[in-house]
């Protein structure tokens, strides 16, 4: 048997008001701040569309190859929830604004494109709180009501909860790269329905599918997947038949819930909404929002490896958020060394970031006391060691690696004076491994170079004592 797997994604546009009124969309503001007539659903309010929005859907769709539709419709969306007062919800159905689009993922064979069917425009709707606060009720709060969102639909080509999660960390990188969404999963920034069903292997007819909701991380993501594949496998191979419906994923359980069965667009009643005009898109205005793309991820890392000679591994690294890339080359355009500067960007900056819990625009480390310090390294002021030391002290109290260096007497020692009396001391002080080093036994030349590092207090230049040392020892 083999699955067949469908992602239906939305995400969250990081616009500053909402999609058809012009409240904001802060995000954790008190209950019910941000809302007025329009996107409270009240009769006679007339939705006007925020042309952000399109820019936003525009720039996706030239990112994943799509067809930017010329001409586009709203249409409405039927169903009752508390949390959306219009009874209908505003998104696009028969003309979405982005077709026939693709996204590039790695797989374990290589890479793997994965097509997109189509991407719409539609609203968000509110929240409900079930929380302790509201004993024998519901809370409501329509901050987030009407907030932009675009869905995201896969074609059924994903074939493993791996390439599942690998096309969602894809899209996250992009939409990120974009600036048009955070890609924040635990906030629900980015949501990630899946459509999964089994089938004989290479057969070409699909099984019934079963939506699972509700997945908020990768983690959960590929667990739900893996669960429902394995469930529907069991059901059939014990001749059982797949009921079409809706599942949520509960973690806690570790299990998919059913929800609800059998559900079709037509159980929606899609019809043009009529409040607002069709969306006309000309050539112009995608030629506009074409000269506003970032370098996108995939063709910044090909520079990275073809230009400045990185690995395929630590271009990777370093593309793999738009902030990084653009915090290393800030880095190198002041060391002037790609190797070194990636080395210590997607080593000791990765490290600081992951221990102290922060964003990098937060590091007081910033890509010019880093290219500094990397400088003093490569002009031999500083040794590895100290400059990681620096590193340190500038990550925790800021200040400057030139005033550090002074300051803590930390300037590499390149004077060989200086040199020679720190290795004829250690030699003096240690006559037993002297002899043994003589008679042989060369790996005390390791227990030598850390004493006499110790002795200059990191200082030593070790390529300098590693000469002076072999020429007093022979
Ligand atoms: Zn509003």
């Amino acid at each position: 048997m083999e699955a067949v797997i469908g992602l239906e994604v939305h995400i969250q546009l990081s616009t500053k008001t909402k999609a058809f009124c012009s409240c904001k969309t802060t995000y954790g503001n008190e209950e019910n701040t941000q809302t007025c007539p329009v996107c409270l659903g009240m009769p006679g309010a007339l939705p006007v569309l925020n042309k952000e929005v399109v820019d936003f859907a525009i720039k996706l769709g030239l990112a994943t190859n799509s067809k930017i539709a010329e001409k586009s419709i709203f249409s409405r969306k039927n169903y009752f929830y508390p949390d959306l007062t219009k009874g209908y919800q505003i998104s696009q159905y028969d003309k979405p604004i982005l077709e026939n689009g693709k996204l590039e993922i790695e797989t374990e064979n290589g890479l793997k494109s994965i097509g997109i069917t189509r991407i719409h425009i539609e609203e968000d709707t509110g929240k409900s709180n079930h929380s302790e606060n509201f004993v024998n009720s519901t809370g409501l709060d329509f901050n987030r009501c009407g907030t932009a969102l675009l869905e995201i639909v896969s074609e059924p080509e994903i074939k493993t909860s791996k390439e599942a999660s690998a096309y969602l960390a894809k899209l996250r990188q992009l939409v990120r790269y974009l600036e048009i969404c955070d890609g924040n999963l635990e906030e629900g920034s980015m949501r990630c329905d899946a459509n999964i069903s089994v089938r004989e292997t290479g057969s070409k007819k699909f099984g019934t599918r079963v939506e699972v909701k509700n997945m908020n991380s990768y983690k959960n993501v590929e667990k739900a997947i893996d669960y429902e594949i394995a469930r529907q496998i069991k059901v059939l191979e014990n001749g059982g038949k797949i009921i079409q419906m809706t599942a949520l994923w509960n973690a806690d359980k570790n299990q998919t819930i059913p929800m609800r069965t059998k559900e079709d667009s037509q159980d929606y009643r899609y019809f043009p909404e009529p409040d607002l005009v069709p969306l006309l898109i000309d050539e112009n205005w995608i030629d506009e929002i074409r000269k506003t793309l970032p370098e996108l991820p995939k063709t910044r890392k090909e520079r990275f490896t073809r230009e400045l000679c990185l690995s395929d591994y630590e271009a990777n690294v370093l593309t793999s958020a738009k902030e990084l890339a653009d915090y290393f080359e800030k880095t190198l355009e002041i060391s002037k060394d790609p190797k070194l500067t990636a080395n210590f960007v997607s080593g000791e900056v990765l490290r600081l970031l992951k221990e102290t819990k922060s964003e990098l625009s937060e590091l007081k480390i910033t890509p010019e006391k880093l290219g500094k310090i990397l400088t003093l390294l490569q002009t031999n002021k500083l040794n590895l060691q100290n400059a990681k030391k620096i590193f340190d002290e500038i990550a925790q109290n800021g200040s400057e690696p030139e005033k550090i260096m002074r300051e803590k007497g930390l300037e590499q020692s390149l004077d060989t004076n200086e040199l020679e009396t720190w290795v004829s001391e250690v030699l003096a002080e240690n006559p037993n491994e002297a002899l043994r080093f003589k008679s042989g036994e060369t790996k005390l030349q390791a227990f030598f170079m850390g004493k006499i590092m110790q002795k200059s207090r990191g200082k030593a230049n070790a390529q300098l004592v590693t000469k002076v040392l072999l020429e007093k020892l022979k």
